[in-house]
């Protein structure tokens, strides 16, 4: 493969891409210098590149462990699930949930990448917004089946009623579904978390 790349130039030479013998291209990897057609190129900040040598590079720079990977999602989804039952308790209107999501999920994504010192894997991103996402509808519904539940205790206290009902679980689902701006914020965090990890410094 690496043959030709010294051969000199005629300057009508045809040259095809590496991985598909049957595509004319005279794009080449800046790098290892292989010929590459524009489904194979891949733009980086230091010029078109081919996949392999993308590979390489991000086999270097992804350096998580799976107990990174653990620990990722676990930090998310209890810092998420905190905000979510603090949130949720306060009921907050739409527009303050918006103003606070971002500053909420910037801290959230930079206690996540602390805990894990910084190093990153491939699933790294998606694993901390699916993190964010569980942790935030779990403490987000148990705050509201507690917040039901003790409604339903006082009413039946009340009546002087001793066996209080429990609360349908599918009530208390919709009624996390309708918390749209609780929601917005679990998705706002969800997103910086996973942006967090996609930048590369
Ligand atoms: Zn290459
Ligand atoms: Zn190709």
């Amino acid at each position: 493969m690496t043959d030709f790349v010294n051969e000199p130039t005629t300057g009508e030479e045809i040259t095809y891409c590496a991985v598909h013998p049957d595509r004319e291209t005279g794009l080449r990897c800046n790098k290892c210098g292989r010929y590459m057609c524009a489904q194979c190129a891949v733009q980086t900040p230091v010029g078109y590149r081919c996949r392999e040598c993308v590979r390489q590079h991000d086999d270097k720079f992804f350096n998580a462990t799976q107990n990174d990977y653990i620990l990722l999602f676990a930090v998310s989804a209890g810092l998420t699930g905190l905000v979510a039952v603090v949130m949720s308790a306060i009921r907050l209107p739409l527009l303050f949930i918006i103003l606070l999501g971002l500053p909420i999920g910037g801290a959230i994504s930079e206690a996540v990448v602390r805990a894990v010192k910084k190093r990153r894997g491939r699933q790294s991103g998606i694993i901390a917004a699916s993190g964010a996402v569980i942790g935030g509808l779990v403490g987000a519904g148990l705050q509201t089946y507690l917040t039901l539940q003790g409604r339903i205790s006082e009413a039946a206290a009340a009546r002087g009623i001793e066996n209080v009902p429990a609360i349908p679980l599918d009530a208390v689902f919709n009624s996390l579904l309708s918390n749209w701006s609780l929601l917005i914020l679990i998705a706002i965090v969800a997103f910086a978390v996973y942006s967090r990890f996609k930048m590369r410094i």
